[in-house]
Order: C-alpha cells, then sequence, then structure tokens
C-alpha cells in the first residue's frame, strides 16, 4: 500500500480562507479581531515563528500586533505587558512564544495570560475545561490535527488512537480530544515499554516527540492514519518529522509529510481561535 498524502499547506488555505470571510462579516459589527504576539529574545526559530503568525493573520484582515522584547528584560516587565493586552479591547488573543528565557517562569506568564485571550489554549483553565469536555480555546496544533482528520474523513469512533508524545501543548490535549471523538486513547512517554506492541494497534497514529525516526514502517499498522507532529532539523539542514517517511508511507493508507503537513494548520488555528475570541465579545 501507498498512502495518500494528507496535504495540510491546502488545507490550512481553505481554514484561513474560511477565517478571513467570517473577519470581513466582524467588521461589519464594528470590530477587527486582533492578536498580540510576543517574543522574548533572539531565538531564530522563534522569530521565524512569530513572523508568520502576524503575517498570517494581517492576510486574514486581523490586527497583528508584534511586540519584540530584550532577552534581559525582567519577568515583572513581561507580566505588565501581558497584564496590560488583558485590559487592551483591540487584542482579543495574546500569544508569548516560548520557549522564554530561563529568568522568567513560563508557567506564570501563561497563568498572567487571561483566560478569555489564551489564543494558545495553554491556561491552566483552559486545560481544565478541555478535559471536562467544554472547551473554550484548543490547542493549536492538536486542533489541527483534529480539522485534518475531519476533512479526511477518519472515522474516530471505536478507533484506536495511539499517541506518542504526552507534553502539555500536544499530547495531552491530542489525548483530549480523540477522546471526545470516541476513540479508545493510548498516550505513550518516554517510559513506554515497547513502543511499536503500542503503535501497531493504532487506526490513527499521532507521533510527537521530537525525536527523529523514532516511528518506523514496521510500527504502523497496515491501513493506519498517520499524523507526523514533529520538526527536527537535521545536520544537512533539511527538516524532517518524527516518522520514517518512506517506510511508513508503504504501510499507513493515509500519512502527513513534513514539511507541509501539521505545522501549516497550526498557523491556521491560531487565526480561528483568535477569531472566536473576537466573535465571543459581541455575545459579552
Ligand atoms: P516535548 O519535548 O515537550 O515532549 C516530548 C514528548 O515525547 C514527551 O512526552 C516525552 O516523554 C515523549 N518522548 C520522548 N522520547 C520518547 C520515546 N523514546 N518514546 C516515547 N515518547 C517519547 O515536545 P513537544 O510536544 O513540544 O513537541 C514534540 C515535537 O513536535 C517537536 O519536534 C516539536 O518541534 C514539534 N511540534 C510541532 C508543532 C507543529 O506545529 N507542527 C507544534 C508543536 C510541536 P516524557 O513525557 O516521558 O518526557
Amino acid at each position: 500500500m501507498t498512502a495518500r498524502m494528507i496535504d495540510g499547506k491546502a488545507l490550512s488555505a481553505q481554514v484561513r480562507d474560511d477565517v478571513a470571510v467570517r473577519v470581513q462579516a466582524l467588521k461589519k459589527h464594528g470590530v477587527t479581531p486582533g492578536l498580540a504576539v510576543v517574543l522574548v529574545g533572539e531565538d531564530p526559530a522563534s522569530q521565524v515563528y512569530v513572523r508568520n503568525k502576524a503575517a498570517a493573520c494581517d492576510k486574514a484582515g486581523m490586527l497583528s500586533r508584534e511586540i519584540r522584547l530584550a532577552e534581559d528584560t525582567p519577568e515583572e516587565e513581561l507580566l505588565d505587558l501581558i497584564e496590560a493586552l488583558n485590559q487592551d479591547p483591540a487584542i482579543h488573543g495574546i500569544l508569548v512564544q516560548l520557549p522564554l528565557p530561563g529568568h522568567i517562569d513560563a508557567g506564570l506568564v501563561i497563568e498572567t495570560i487571561s483566560a478569555t485571550k489564551d489564543v494558545d489554549g495553554f491556561h491552566i483553565s483552559n486545560a481544565g475545561l478541555l478535559m471536562t469536555g467544554r472547551p473554550l480555546f484548543r490547542p493549536c496544533t492538536p486542533y489541527g490535527i483534529m480539522k485534518m482528520l475531519e476533512s479526511e474523513q477518519v472515522a474516530l469512533r471505536g478507533a484506536e488512537a495511539v499517541i506518542v508524545g504526552a507534553s502539555n501543548i500536544v499530547g495531552k490535549p491530542m489525548a483530549m480530544l480523540l477522546l471526545a471523538a470516541g476513540a479508545t486513547v493510548t498516550l505513550c512517554n518516554s517510559k513506554t515499554r515497547d513502543l511499536g506492541a503500542q503503535t501497531r494497534r493504532a487506526d490513527v497514529l499521532v507521533v510527537a516527540t521530537g525525536k527523529p525516526g523514532i516511528v518506523t514502517g514496521d510500527m504502523v499498522k497496515p491501513g493506519a492514519v498517520v499524523i507526523d507532529v514533529g520538526i527536527n532539523r537535521l545536520p544537512s539542514g533539511k527538516l524532517t518529522g518524527d516518522v520514517e517517511f518512506d517506510g511508513a508511507a508503504q504501510v499507513a493508507s493515509a500519512i502527513t509529510p513534513v514539511p507541509g503537513g501539521v505545522g501549516p494548520m497550526t498557523i491556521a488555528m491560531l487565526l480561528v481561535n483568535t477569531l472566536e475570541a473576537a466573535e465571543r465579545t459581541l455575545n459579552t
């Protein structure tokens, strides 16, 4: 079997077009969705992410405010900035690009963002709401993956879903969303014994570890849908995922490429979350 390629780039363009239409509708009510993206320091990868997020916002007709702070910015100053953005009616979504410099407590920063503007969905209240089945903001990467599975018409009710990687931003919220969709979920971490025995049961396999090639073709169930979240830069400069693509594509029914799979969907869902935060202000 040679897997069908799930085109995250094309689907994300469609999502962004839909967002742009809804932005125009909202503007007729006098509201322009606004996203503040805060970057502390000079990390080159973070600079690219922040630029891409702001550009996607502008393209969808939203307001984007990029705020760059020096690497040695005191924690207090960042917290004050977030408090000001919480109060700013032109800003509906606040995103602080991670990782933060070591002297800043990332947990405290995230908890300072108003839960109603937490478009990354990382605030403890939003994690709790997601866990109890009443999500306000779904974290963008797992939300984008659910959108992909929906667009591919993957049946999730009763399906075996295995997630490799259990971080707060990808693996755990992914588990909650798949569970809510009726899948039987297995969440693996670095201590999991015999990873292959777990992954070979998966009708839907999501891999998010940051370990290139951790999942090989022989670890994939024939006909499975494989979602590769990993973004790893090889010494050659080439970007690669966590799944050994050529081997897995021989066995899977559908697979996401890296790049061009999950990555573009993450940005598209950030726009959706920001738009929905702005739409909610009309009803309050
Ligand atoms: P983290 O480092 O926060 O978490 C990695 C997870 O993988 C941990 O739960 C860890 O287990 C688990 N893990 C590590 N080694 C193994 C192993 N041998 N077997 C099973 N599980 C293992 O990473 P993130 O979740 O933040 O990111 C994961 C990858 O996804 C990265 O490559 C990142 O760049 C990418 N990413 C891509 C995004 C996109 O938009 N496409 C968005 C976000 C991330 P333990 O808990 O035991 O430590």
